[in-house]
Protein backbone atom coordinates (compact mmCIF):
# COMPACT_ATOMS: atom_id res chain seq x y z
CA UNK A 1 0.00 0.00 0.00
CA UNK A 2 2.70 2.53 1.03
CA UNK A 3 4.79 1.69 -2.15
CA UNK A 4 1.93 1.95 -4.43
CA UNK A 5 1.34 5.39 -2.82
CA UNK A 6 4.72 6.31 -3.31
CA UNK A 7 4.46 5.24 -7.01
CA UNK A 8 1.08 6.80 -7.42
CA UNK A 9 2.25 10.58 -8.28
CA UNK A 10 4.56 8.74 -11.22
CA UNK A 11 1.60 6.39 -12.43
CA UNK A 12 -0.54 9.34 -12.59
CA UNK A 13 2.28 11.45 -14.48
CA UNK A 14 2.86 8.88 -16.74
CA UNK A 15 -1.15 8.38 -17.88
CA UNK A 16 -1.05 12.18 -17.81
CA UNK A 17 2.22 12.27 -20.27
CA UNK A 18 -0.05 9.21 -22.60
CA UNK A 19 -3.13 11.24 -22.80
CA UNK A 20 -1.34 14.06 -23.89
CA UNK A 21 0.41 12.07 -26.48
CA UNK A 22 -2.75 10.84 -27.79
CA UNK A 23 -4.28 14.30 -27.95
CA UNK A 24 -1.61 15.61 -29.48
CA UNK A 25 -1.68 13.03 -32.65
CA UNK A 26 -5.52 12.85 -32.50
CA UNK A 27 -6.84 16.64 -32.06
CA UNK A 28 -7.72 18.56 -35.06
CA UNK A 29 -5.28 21.12 -35.39
CA UNK A 30 -7.49 24.18 -33.80
CA UNK A 31 -7.83 22.68 -30.71
CA UNK A 32 -4.44 21.54 -30.74
CA UNK A 33 -3.78 25.38 -30.65
CA UNK A 34 -5.94 25.76 -27.90
CA UNK A 35 -4.72 22.77 -25.81
CA UNK A 36 -1.19 24.88 -25.62
CA UNK A 37 -3.50 27.65 -24.75
CA UNK A 38 -5.05 25.23 -21.78
CA UNK A 39 -1.94 23.74 -20.88
CA UNK A 40 -0.11 27.52 -20.59
CA UNK A 41 -3.26 28.43 -18.52
CA UNK A 42 -3.36 25.28 -16.54
CA UNK A 43 0.57 26.27 -15.28
CA UNK A 44 0.38 29.30 -14.46
CA UNK A 45 -3.05 28.14 -12.56
CA UNK A 46 -1.03 25.67 -10.36
CA UNK A 47 1.45 28.83 -9.13
CA UNK A 48 -1.79 30.62 -7.91
CA UNK A 49 -2.62 27.50 -6.19
CA UNK A 50 0.60 27.34 -3.98
CA UNK A 51 0.76 31.16 -2.95
CA UNK A 52 -3.32 32.03 -2.62
CA UNK A 53 -4.85 28.44 -2.40
CA UNK A 54 -1.95 27.26 -0.27
CA UNK A 55 -0.18 30.11 1.77
CA UNK A 56 -3.21 32.02 1.50
CA UNK A 57 -1.76 35.38 0.01
CA UNK A 58 -3.39 36.92 -2.85
CA UNK A 59 -1.56 37.89 -5.60
CA UNK A 60 -2.97 39.57 -8.41
CA UNK A 61 0.28 39.78 -10.68
CA UNK A 62 0.63 36.32 -11.62
CA UNK A 63 0.44 37.26 -15.64
CA UNK A 64 3.38 40.10 -14.70
CA UNK A 65 5.43 36.72 -13.54
CA UNK A 66 4.65 35.50 -16.68
CA UNK A 67 6.03 38.43 -18.62
CA UNK A 68 8.88 38.18 -17.43
CA UNK A 69 9.32 34.56 -18.24
CA UNK A 70 8.37 35.70 -21.61
CA UNK A 71 11.17 38.44 -21.54
CA UNK A 72 13.89 36.22 -20.70
CA UNK A 73 12.78 33.43 -23.64
CA UNK A 74 12.38 36.49 -25.86
CA UNK A 75 15.63 38.05 -24.81
CA UNK A 76 17.63 34.96 -25.23
CA UNK A 77 16.35 34.21 -28.54
CA UNK A 78 17.62 37.34 -29.70
CA UNK A 79 20.82 36.84 -28.25
CA UNK A 80 20.94 33.31 -28.92
CA UNK A 81 21.69 31.90 -25.49
CA UNK A 82 22.93 28.26 -25.89
CA UNK A 83 20.77 25.37 -25.18
CA UNK A 84 18.17 26.34 -26.99
CA UNK A 85 14.19 26.95 -25.61
CA UNK A 86 13.80 24.31 -22.81
CA UNK A 87 16.98 25.81 -20.92
CA UNK A 88 15.27 29.30 -21.59
CA UNK A 89 12.18 28.61 -20.27
CA UNK A 90 14.35 27.64 -17.03
CA UNK A 91 15.92 31.04 -16.99
CA UNK A 92 12.65 32.37 -17.06
CA UNK A 93 11.56 30.40 -14.57
CA UNK A 94 14.19 31.22 -12.51
CA UNK A 95 13.96 35.08 -13.19
CA UNK A 96 10.22 35.13 -12.89
CA UNK A 97 11.38 33.36 -8.82
CA UNK A 98 13.62 36.11 -7.90
CA UNK A 99 11.12 38.63 -9.48
CA UNK A 100 8.44 36.75 -7.02
CA UNK A 101 11.18 36.92 -4.35
CA UNK A 102 10.73 40.70 -4.36
CA UNK A 103 6.97 41.11 -4.66
CA UNK A 104 6.83 38.76 -1.59
CA UNK A 105 8.92 40.89 0.42
CA UNK A 106 6.24 43.17 1.20
CA UNK A 107 4.24 40.26 1.79
CA UNK A 108 5.78 40.12 5.50
CA UNK A 109 4.21 43.33 6.30
CA UNK A 110 1.08 43.37 4.37
CA UNK A 111 -2.62 41.25 4.13
CA UNK A 112 -5.73 40.72 2.87
CA UNK A 113 -7.00 43.79 0.77
CA UNK A 114 -3.55 45.81 0.94
CA UNK A 115 -1.85 43.15 -0.65
CA UNK A 116 -3.98 42.87 -3.40
CA UNK A 117 -4.10 46.41 -4.02
CA UNK A 118 -0.15 46.45 -4.38
CA UNK A 119 0.29 43.07 -6.32
CA UNK A 120 -2.44 44.55 -8.69
CA UNK A 121 -0.78 48.11 -8.75
CA UNK A 122 1.97 46.39 -9.53
CA UNK A 123 0.23 44.04 -12.58
CA UNK A 124 -0.70 47.28 -13.98
CA UNK A 125 2.69 49.23 -13.76
CA UNK A 126 4.15 46.08 -15.44
CA UNK A 127 1.29 46.22 -18.30
CA UNK A 128 2.32 50.17 -19.33
CA UNK A 129 6.08 49.51 -18.83
CA UNK A 130 5.82 46.48 -21.29
CA UNK A 131 3.50 48.64 -23.50
CA UNK A 132 6.85 51.00 -23.99
CA UNK A 133 9.26 48.59 -24.14
CA UNK A 134 8.48 45.88 -25.77
CA UNK A 135 9.44 42.41 -25.89
CA UNK A 136 12.90 41.26 -27.28
CA UNK A 137 12.87 41.58 -30.75
CA UNK A 138 9.12 42.52 -31.39
CA UNK A 139 10.03 45.40 -32.86
CA UNK A 140 12.20 43.13 -35.62
CA UNK A 141 9.84 39.85 -35.53
CA UNK A 142 12.04 37.93 -34.60
CA UNK A 143 9.89 34.76 -34.06
CA UNK A 144 11.08 32.55 -30.91
CA UNK A 145 12.94 29.10 -31.90
CA UNK A 146 11.42 25.95 -30.76
CA UNK A 147 13.14 23.17 -30.24
CA UNK A 148 13.73 20.98 -33.31
CA UNK A 149 11.89 17.62 -32.36
CA UNK A 150 9.25 20.25 -31.24
CA UNK A 151 8.84 22.79 -34.37
CA UNK A 152 5.13 21.82 -35.49
CA UNK A 153 1.97 22.84 -33.80
CA UNK A 154 1.53 19.07 -32.39
CA UNK A 155 4.64 18.39 -30.97
CA UNK A 156 4.95 21.26 -29.29
CA UNK A 157 1.33 20.75 -27.58
CA UNK A 158 3.35 17.59 -26.51
CA UNK A 159 6.24 19.20 -25.35
CA UNK A 160 3.77 21.92 -23.34
CA UNK A 161 2.11 18.97 -21.29
CA UNK A 162 5.74 17.78 -20.78
CA UNK A 163 6.22 20.43 -18.84
CA UNK A 164 2.91 21.19 -17.07
CA UNK A 165 3.36 16.90 -15.88
CA UNK A 166 7.23 18.15 -14.76
CA UNK A 167 5.75 21.26 -13.01
CA UNK A 168 2.82 19.27 -11.38
CA UNK A 169 5.51 17.02 -10.11
CA UNK A 170 7.03 19.23 -8.56
CA UNK A 171 4.68 20.87 -6.77
CA UNK A 172 2.66 17.48 -5.52
CA UNK A 173 6.34 16.83 -3.72
CA UNK A 174 6.85 20.90 -2.84
CA UNK A 175 3.60 20.49 -1.31
CA UNK A 176 4.58 17.40 0.81
CA UNK A 177 7.47 18.72 2.40
CA UNK A 178 8.77 21.22 4.55
CA UNK A 179 8.01 24.22 2.15
CA UNK A 180 4.34 22.82 1.70
CA UNK A 181 3.92 22.42 5.38
CA UNK A 182 4.92 26.08 6.04
CA UNK A 183 2.61 27.21 3.51
CA UNK A 184 -0.84 25.26 4.74
CA UNK A 185 0.34 26.75 8.12
CA UNK A 186 1.31 30.37 7.19
CA UNK A 187 -1.97 30.43 5.52
CA UNK A 188 -4.05 29.67 9.10
CA UNK A 189 -1.53 31.27 11.79
CA UNK A 190 1.42 33.08 11.47
CA UNK A 191 1.65 32.92 15.67
CA UNK A 192 1.36 29.07 14.85
CA UNK A 193 3.75 29.24 12.64
CA UNK A 194 6.24 31.29 14.46
CA UNK A 195 5.46 29.00 17.36
CA UNK A 196 6.92 25.91 15.69
CA UNK A 197 9.97 28.03 14.97
CA UNK A 198 9.40 27.54 11.44
CA UNK A 199 10.07 31.33 9.66
CA UNK A 200 7.07 32.96 8.62
CA UNK A 201 9.23 34.94 6.20
CA UNK A 202 10.84 32.10 4.85
CA UNK A 203 7.03 30.14 4.31
CA UNK A 204 5.88 33.42 2.55
CA UNK A 205 8.93 34.11 0.22
CA UNK A 206 9.25 30.28 -0.81
CA UNK A 207 5.76 30.17 -1.58
CA UNK A 208 5.73 33.68 -3.89
CA UNK A 209 8.89 32.20 -5.46
CA UNK A 210 7.78 29.11 -6.56
CA UNK A 211 4.30 30.50 -7.69
CA UNK A 212 6.12 33.04 -9.49
CA UNK A 213 8.84 31.00 -11.35
CA UNK A 214 5.43 28.70 -12.11
CA UNK A 215 4.16 32.01 -13.65
CA UNK A 216 7.32 32.43 -15.50
CA UNK A 217 7.63 29.36 -17.70
CA UNK A 218 3.96 29.84 -18.13
CA UNK A 219 4.68 33.10 -19.80
CA UNK A 220 7.66 31.15 -21.74
CA UNK A 221 5.80 28.34 -22.99
CA UNK A 222 3.19 31.29 -24.43
CA UNK A 223 6.14 32.58 -26.37
CA UNK A 224 7.37 29.73 -27.93
CA UNK A 225 3.36 28.73 -29.10
CA UNK A 226 2.68 32.20 -30.39
CA UNK A 227 6.27 33.35 -31.58
CA UNK A 228 6.30 36.54 -30.43
CA UNK A 229 5.51 38.00 -27.08
CA UNK A 230 2.65 40.89 -26.70
CA UNK A 231 1.92 42.76 -23.76
CA UNK A 232 -1.90 41.96 -24.37
CA UNK A 233 -1.57 38.59 -23.05
CA UNK A 234 -0.16 39.90 -19.65
CA UNK A 235 -2.58 42.88 -18.85
CA UNK A 236 -3.32 43.20 -15.18
CA UNK A 237 -6.89 42.45 -15.54
CA UNK A 238 -6.10 38.41 -16.88
CA UNK A 239 -4.39 38.51 -13.83
CA UNK A 240 -6.74 39.74 -11.99
CA UNK A 241 -9.55 37.08 -14.02
CA UNK A 242 -6.75 34.41 -13.61
CA UNK A 243 -6.82 34.66 -9.71
CA UNK A 244 -10.71 34.76 -9.56
CA UNK A 245 -10.93 31.07 -11.74
CA UNK A 246 -7.72 30.04 -9.42
CA UNK A 247 -10.18 30.37 -5.92
CA UNK A 248 -12.86 29.65 -8.05
CA UNK A 249 -11.77 26.16 -9.40
CA UNK A 250 -9.56 25.72 -6.39
CA UNK A 251 -6.38 25.51 -7.92
CA UNK A 252 -4.22 24.34 -5.17
CA UNK A 253 -5.59 20.74 -6.21
CA UNK A 254 -3.54 19.71 -9.20
CA UNK A 255 -6.28 18.17 -11.07
CA UNK A 256 -8.43 21.06 -10.47
CA UNK A 257 -6.23 23.65 -11.63
CA UNK A 258 -6.14 22.19 -15.00
CA UNK A 259 -9.98 22.35 -14.89
CA UNK A 260 -9.44 25.60 -14.49
CA UNK A 261 -7.51 26.28 -17.24
CA UNK A 262 -10.02 24.15 -19.48
CA UNK A 263 -12.38 26.54 -18.47
CA UNK A 264 -10.16 29.52 -19.21
CA UNK A 265 -9.89 28.68 -22.78
CA UNK A 266 -13.20 26.83 -23.62
CA UNK A 267 -15.16 30.27 -21.58
CA UNK A 268 -13.95 32.92 -23.87
CA UNK A 269 -14.28 30.28 -27.25
CA UNK A 270 -17.63 29.45 -26.39
CA UNK A 271 -18.42 33.06 -26.54
CA UNK A 272 -17.05 33.52 -29.47
CA UNK A 273 -19.16 30.92 -31.13
CA UNK A 274 -22.24 32.11 -30.14
CA UNK A 275 -21.38 35.79 -31.11
CA UNK A 276 -21.09 37.27 -27.85
CA UNK A 277 -18.26 39.53 -26.89
CA UNK A 278 -15.21 37.75 -25.00
CA UNK A 279 -15.20 40.26 -22.20
CA UNK A 280 -18.08 38.69 -20.63
CA UNK A 281 -16.05 35.95 -19.81
CA UNK A 282 -14.70 38.20 -17.11
CA UNK A 283 -18.21 38.97 -16.03
CA UNK A 284 -18.98 34.77 -15.44
CA UNK A 285 -15.60 34.17 -13.69
CA UNK A 286 -16.25 37.23 -11.72
CA UNK A 287 -19.70 36.08 -10.27
CA UNK A 288 -18.30 32.69 -10.33
CA UNK A 289 -15.27 34.01 -7.63
CA UNK A 290 -17.80 36.20 -5.88
CA UNK A 291 -19.73 32.91 -4.57
CA UNK A 292 -16.26 30.69 -3.84
CA UNK A 293 -14.85 34.40 -2.06
CA UNK A 294 -18.53 34.62 0.21
CA UNK A 295 -17.89 31.44 1.42
CA UNK A 296 -19.24 28.79 -0.29
CA UNK A 297 -16.41 27.27 -0.73
CA UNK A 298 -14.40 26.43 -4.49
CA UNK A 299 -15.70 23.15 -6.88
CA UNK A 300 -12.57 21.43 -6.04
CA UNK A 301 -13.36 21.39 -2.12
CA UNK A 302 -16.88 20.81 -3.14
CA UNK A 303 -16.54 17.66 -4.83
CA UNK A 304 -13.98 16.22 -2.37
CA UNK A 305 -16.33 17.13 -0.01
CA UNK A 306 -19.16 15.10 -1.39
CA UNK A 307 -16.89 12.31 -1.31
CA UNK A 308 -16.05 12.66 2.21
CA UNK A 309 -19.36 13.62 3.78
CA UNK A 310 -20.71 10.52 4.49
CA UNK A 311 -17.58 9.95 6.60
CA UNK A 312 -18.04 10.67 10.45
CA UNK A 313 -14.68 13.14 11.83
CA UNK A 314 -12.04 11.03 13.25
CA UNK A 315 -11.51 11.56 17.05
CA UNK A 316 -9.60 10.22 19.97
CA UNK A 317 -9.58 6.76 20.25
CA UNK A 318 -8.28 6.17 23.94
CA UNK A 319 -6.66 2.40 24.91
CA UNK A 320 -4.65 1.49 27.75
CA UNK A 321 -1.54 2.43 27.93
CA UNK A 322 1.60 0.92 30.72
CA UNK A 323 2.62 2.99 33.23
CA UNK A 324 5.85 4.69 33.44
CA UNK A 325 6.69 6.04 37.10
CA UNK A 326 7.49 9.96 36.91
CA UNK A 327 10.66 10.76 37.15
CA UNK A 328 11.02 13.06 40.67
CA UNK A 329 10.94 16.54 39.71
CA UNK A 330 14.96 18.39 39.06
CA UNK A 331 15.94 22.31 39.57
CA UNK A 332 14.15 24.65 37.84
CA UNK A 333 14.49 24.49 33.96
CA UNK A 334 12.08 27.26 33.40
CA UNK A 335 12.79 30.30 35.56
CA UNK A 336 10.35 33.23 35.18
CA UNK A 337 10.99 36.53 37.26
CA UNK A 338 8.85 39.58 37.88
CA UNK A 339 6.68 39.65 34.61
CA UNK A 340 4.72 42.67 34.21
CA UNK A 341 2.36 43.51 30.96
CA UNK A 342 -0.50 45.71 30.43
CA UNK A 343 -3.12 46.24 27.54
CA UNK A 344 -4.00 49.83 27.83
CA UNK A 345 -5.68 49.85 31.96
CA UNK A 346 -5.70 46.66 31.91
CA UNK A 347 -2.92 45.13 34.02
CA UNK A 348 -2.68 41.59 32.52
CA UNK A 349 0.30 40.34 34.67
CA UNK A 350 1.99 42.11 37.18
CA UNK A 351 5.49 41.06 38.79
CA UNK A 352 4.66 37.15 38.14
CA UNK A 353 7.19 35.15 39.57
CA UNK A 354 7.10 31.31 37.84
CA UNK A 355 9.96 28.09 37.87
CA UNK A 356 8.98 24.84 36.35
CA UNK A 357 11.20 21.78 37.09
CA UNK A 358 13.09 19.81 35.37
CA UNK A 359 10.92 16.33 34.64
CA UNK A 360 7.76 18.21 35.95
CA UNK A 361 4.55 19.48 35.72
CA UNK A 362 3.42 22.71 36.95
CA UNK A 363 -0.35 23.75 37.10
CA UNK A 364 -0.90 26.92 36.74
CA UNK A 365 -4.63 27.62 37.56
CA UNK A 366 -6.81 31.08 37.93
CA UNK A 367 -10.26 32.20 36.91
CA UNK A 368 -10.91 33.41 33.53
CA UNK A 369 -8.86 36.73 32.46
CA UNK A 370 -6.60 36.08 35.31
CA UNK A 371 -3.59 36.39 32.86
CA UNK A 372 -3.21 32.54 32.85
CA UNK A 373 -2.76 33.19 28.76
CA UNK A 374 -1.00 36.28 28.46
CA UNK A 375 1.59 34.43 30.94
CA UNK A 376 2.27 31.51 27.85
CA UNK A 377 2.47 34.37 25.09
CA UNK A 378 4.93 36.23 27.20
CA UNK A 379 7.47 33.80 28.17
CA UNK A 380 6.75 32.49 24.08
CA UNK A 381 8.02 36.05 22.84
CA UNK A 382 4.56 36.91 21.54
CA UNK A 383 4.05 40.06 23.65
CA UNK A 384 7.82 41.55 23.15
CA UNK A 385 6.81 44.75 25.12
CA UNK A 386 6.75 42.99 28.58
CA UNK A 387 8.79 43.32 31.39
CA UNK A 388 10.37 40.82 33.64
CA UNK A 389 12.76 37.97 32.91
CA UNK A 390 12.56 34.19 31.49
CA UNK A 391 15.87 32.08 31.89
CA UNK A 392 15.97 28.52 30.56
CA UNK A 393 18.48 26.41 31.39
CA UNK A 394 19.93 29.14 33.45
CA UNK A 395 20.23 31.34 29.94
CA UNK A 396 18.35 34.45 29.51
CA UNK A 397 15.24 33.47 26.79
CA UNK A 398 14.90 36.23 24.39
CA UNK A 399 14.05 37.55 21.09
CA UNK A 400 10.87 36.42 18.24
CA UNK A 401 8.74 33.47 18.99
CA UNK A 402 10.40 31.22 16.17
CA UNK A 403 13.83 32.12 18.09
CA UNK A 404 12.51 30.89 21.13
CA UNK A 405 11.04 27.79 19.56
CA UNK A 406 14.63 26.89 18.59
CA UNK A 407 16.11 27.41 21.83
CA UNK A 408 13.46 24.36 23.37
CA UNK A 409 10.19 26.37 24.31
CA UNK A 410 7.55 25.07 22.62
CA UNK A 411 3.93 26.02 23.61
CA UNK A 412 -0.11 25.22 22.12
CA UNK A 413 -2.62 27.70 21.61
CA UNK A 414 -5.82 27.92 23.28
CA UNK A 415 -7.54 28.22 19.85
CA UNK A 416 -7.19 26.03 17.57
CA UNK A 417 -4.01 26.56 15.05
CA UNK A 418 -3.90 23.61 13.55
CA UNK A 419 -3.93 24.07 9.41
CA UNK A 420 -7.12 21.35 8.07
CA UNK A 421 -5.33 21.43 4.76
CA UNK A 422 -2.40 18.76 6.33
CA UNK A 423 -2.48 15.14 7.19
CA UNK A 424 -2.02 14.36 10.64
CA UNK A 425 1.33 13.04 10.10
CA UNK A 426 2.99 15.78 8.03
CA UNK A 427 1.47 18.42 10.71
CA UNK A 428 3.61 16.37 13.04
CA UNK A 429 6.65 16.25 11.17
CA UNK A 430 6.55 19.90 10.35
CA UNK A 431 6.11 20.80 13.84
CA UNK A 432 8.74 18.47 15.25
CA UNK A 433 11.35 19.96 12.43
CA UNK A 434 13.26 16.84 12.85
CA UNK A 435 13.46 13.29 10.55
CA UNK A 436 11.09 11.06 12.35
CA UNK A 437 11.07 7.47 11.93
CA UNK A 438 7.52 6.61 10.87
CA UNK A 439 7.26 4.59 14.41
CA UNK A 440 7.98 6.88 16.45
CA UNK A 441 5.19 9.40 15.25
CA UNK A 442 2.87 6.05 15.19
CA UNK A 443 3.86 5.64 18.83
CA UNK A 444 3.02 9.10 20.60
CA UNK A 445 -0.18 9.61 18.30
CA UNK A 446 -1.11 6.41 19.75
CA UNK A 447 -0.34 6.94 23.08
CA UNK A 448 -2.48 9.94 23.11
CA UNK A 449 -5.68 8.35 21.19
CA UNK A 450 -5.00 10.67 18.41
CA UNK A 451 -6.26 9.89 14.49
CA UNK A 452 -3.51 8.27 12.69
CA UNK A 453 -1.02 9.96 10.37
CA UNK A 454 -2.57 8.90 7.44
CA UNK A 455 -6.06 10.89 8.59
CA UNK A 456 -6.73 13.97 6.80
CA UNK A 457 -6.62 17.03 9.71
CA UNK A 458 -9.61 18.33 7.76
CA UNK A 459 -11.53 15.12 9.17
CA UNK A 460 -10.40 15.29 12.59
CA UNK A 461 -12.63 16.83 15.96
CA UNK A 462 -11.43 19.72 17.21
CA UNK A 463 -10.36 18.50 20.42
CA UNK A 464 -8.29 15.69 18.61
CA UNK A 465 -6.86 18.24 16.82
CA UNK A 466 -5.62 20.32 19.61
CA UNK A 467 -3.82 16.75 20.94
CA UNK A 468 -2.66 16.36 17.59
CA UNK A 469 -0.94 19.67 18.27
CA UNK A 470 0.62 18.51 21.58
CA UNK A 471 2.24 15.53 19.75
CA UNK A 472 4.13 17.31 17.15
CA UNK A 473 5.70 19.78 19.99
CA UNK A 474 6.45 17.09 22.60
CA UNK A 475 8.20 15.17 19.32
CA UNK A 476 10.10 18.34 18.74
CA UNK A 477 11.57 17.43 22.12
CA UNK A 478 11.74 20.44 23.67
CA UNK A 479 12.88 21.57 27.54
CA UNK A 480 9.96 22.96 28.27
CA UNK A 481 6.42 22.84 26.64
CA UNK A 482 3.63 25.72 27.39
CA UNK A 483 0.09 23.77 27.45
CA UNK A 484 -2.56 26.32 27.07
CA UNK A 485 -6.12 24.78 28.36
CA UNK A 486 -5.55 21.24 26.02
CA UNK A 487 -7.96 19.22 26.68
CA UNK A 488 -10.67 21.98 26.85
CA UNK A 489 -12.97 20.63 24.24
CA UNK A 490 -12.85 16.79 24.93
CA UNK A 491 -15.48 14.89 27.02
CA UNK A 492 -14.86 14.51 30.79
CA UNK A 493 -13.76 11.06 30.89
CA UNK A 494 -11.36 11.78 27.85
CA UNK A 495 -10.18 15.06 29.73
CA UNK A 496 -9.07 12.47 32.28
CA UNK A 497 -7.79 10.16 29.90
CA UNK A 498 -5.34 12.90 28.52
CA UNK A 499 -4.77 13.55 32.21
CA UNK A 500 -2.90 10.53 33.27
CA UNK A 501 -0.70 10.53 30.00
CA UNK A 502 -0.06 14.29 30.68
CA UNK A 503 1.67 12.57 33.93
CA UNK A 504 4.14 10.35 32.21
CA UNK A 505 4.86 13.31 29.33
CA UNK A 506 8.32 13.83 31.57
CA UNK A 507 9.38 10.64 31.67
CA UNK A 508 8.50 9.14 27.74
CA UNK A 509 9.45 12.27 25.94
CA UNK A 510 11.71 14.06 28.22
CA UNK A 511 9.78 16.98 28.45
CA UNK A 512 9.14 19.52 31.51
CA UNK A 513 5.24 20.93 31.16
CA UNK A 514 3.75 23.95 32.00
CA UNK A 515 0.02 23.44 31.84
CA UNK A 516 -2.85 25.62 32.34
CA UNK A 517 -6.00 24.10 33.06
CA UNK A 518 -9.31 24.67 34.26
CA UNK A 519 -10.02 21.27 35.47
CA UNK A 520 -9.45 21.01 39.05
CA UNK A 521 -9.68 17.02 39.22
CA UNK A 522 -7.08 16.85 36.09
CA UNK A 523 -4.95 19.47 37.75
CA UNK A 524 -4.87 17.49 41.29
CA UNK A 525 -4.40 14.12 39.22
CA UNK A 526 -1.36 15.46 37.44
CA UNK A 527 0.30 18.30 39.05
CA UNK A 528 3.03 18.06 41.76
CA UNK A 529 3.27 21.58 41.96
CA UNK A 530 0.86 24.58 41.47
CA UNK A 531 0.96 28.13 40.87
CA UNK A 532 -2.43 30.12 41.02
CA UNK A 533 -2.98 33.61 39.39
CA UNK A 534 -5.93 35.90 39.60
CA UNK A 535 -5.99 39.27 38.35
CA UNK A 536 -2.82 39.02 36.90
CA UNK A 537 -0.57 38.34 40.46
CA UNK A 538 0.32 35.12 41.92
CA UNK A 539 -2.23 34.80 44.56
CA UNK A 540 -0.23 31.21 45.91
CA UNK A 541 2.70 29.00 44.46
CA UNK A 542 3.96 25.56 45.72
CA UNK A 543 3.19 21.92 46.66
CA UNK A 544 -0.43 20.71 44.97
CA UNK A 545 -1.90 20.16 48.16
CA UNK A 546 -0.84 23.19 50.52
CA UNK A 547 -1.89 25.49 47.54
CA UNK A 548 -5.00 24.16 47.43
CA UNK A 549 -5.89 24.14 50.71
CA UNK A 550 -5.04 27.65 50.96
CA UNK A 551 -8.04 30.00 52.39
CA UNK A 552 -7.32 32.68 49.57
CA UNK A 553 -7.19 30.01 46.71
CA UNK A 554 -10.67 29.05 48.13
CA UNK A 555 -11.93 32.28 47.89
CA UNK A 556 -11.06 33.09 44.50
CA UNK A 557 -12.17 30.19 43.23
CA UNK A 558 -15.51 30.23 44.92
CA UNK A 559 -17.46 32.01 42.56
CA UNK A 560 -15.92 30.60 39.70
CA UNK A 561 -16.34 26.66 39.98
CA UNK A 562 -17.94 24.14 42.72
CA UNK A 563 -15.10 21.98 41.96
CA UNK A 564 -13.36 22.40 45.29
P1 LIG B 1 -6.92 33.82 30.89
O1 LIG B 1 -6.16 33.07 29.88
O2 LIG B 1 -6.41 33.60 32.28
O3 LIG B 1 -8.39 33.58 30.82
P2 LIG B 1 -5.98 36.15 29.47
O4 LIG B 1 -4.52 36.06 29.63
O5 LIG B 1 -6.55 35.73 28.18
O6 LIG B 1 -6.70 35.38 30.67
O7 LIG B 1 -6.42 37.65 29.76
C1 LIG B 1 -5.98 38.40 30.87
C2 LIG B 1 -6.54 39.81 30.82
O8 LIG B 1 -5.92 40.53 29.78
C3 LIG B 1 -8.02 39.87 30.56
O9 LIG B 1 -8.57 40.93 31.31
C4 LIG B 1 -8.11 40.15 29.09
O10 LIG B 1 -9.29 40.85 28.79
C5 LIG B 1 -6.87 41.01 28.86
N1 LIG B 1 -6.31 40.81 27.53
C6 LIG B 1 -5.76 39.69 27.04
N2 LIG B 1 -5.29 39.86 25.79
C7 LIG B 1 -5.57 41.15 25.47
C8 LIG B 1 -5.34 41.97 24.32
N3 LIG B 1 -4.71 41.49 23.24
N4 LIG B 1 -5.75 43.24 24.36
C9 LIG B 1 -6.38 43.76 25.45
N5 LIG B 1 -6.62 43.04 26.57
C10 LIG B 1 -6.23 41.76 26.59
MG1 LIG C 1 -6.75 31.73 28.48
Amino acid sequence: MRLAERFLPFAVAAVAVGVGYGLSVGLAGYFVYLGVSAVVAAIALLGLGVVTGTAGMISLCQLTFGAVGAFVVSACNVAGVPGGFVVWLLLGGLAAAAAGVLVGLPALRLRGITLAVVTLGLAAAADLTLVQIQFPGATEGLSVERPDAFSDDRSYFFLAVLVLVACGLVVHFLRRGRWGSSWHLVAFSERGTAAVGAGVRTSKLTAFAVSAALGGISGGLLTGQVGLAFPASFTAIQSLALYVLAIMSGAHLIDMAVFGALLWVAVPELLKRWGVPQDWGFVIFGVLGIQALAGRGNLGTAVRNLWHRSRKPAGLGLTEVAEVEPLPPGDPVLQVRGLSVSFGHVRALSDVDISVPEHGVLGVIGPNGAGKSTLVDVISGFLPRATGTVTLDGRLLTGSPTRRARAGLRRTFQQDRVPPGLTVGAYVRFVARRRLPGAEVADALEFFGCPSARTPLSRVDAGARRLVEVVGHLLAKPRVLLLDEPAAGLPHEEHVAFGRRLRQVPARFGVSVLLIEHDLDLVRSVCDRLTVLDFGEVLASGPQADVLADPAVLKAYMGETELL
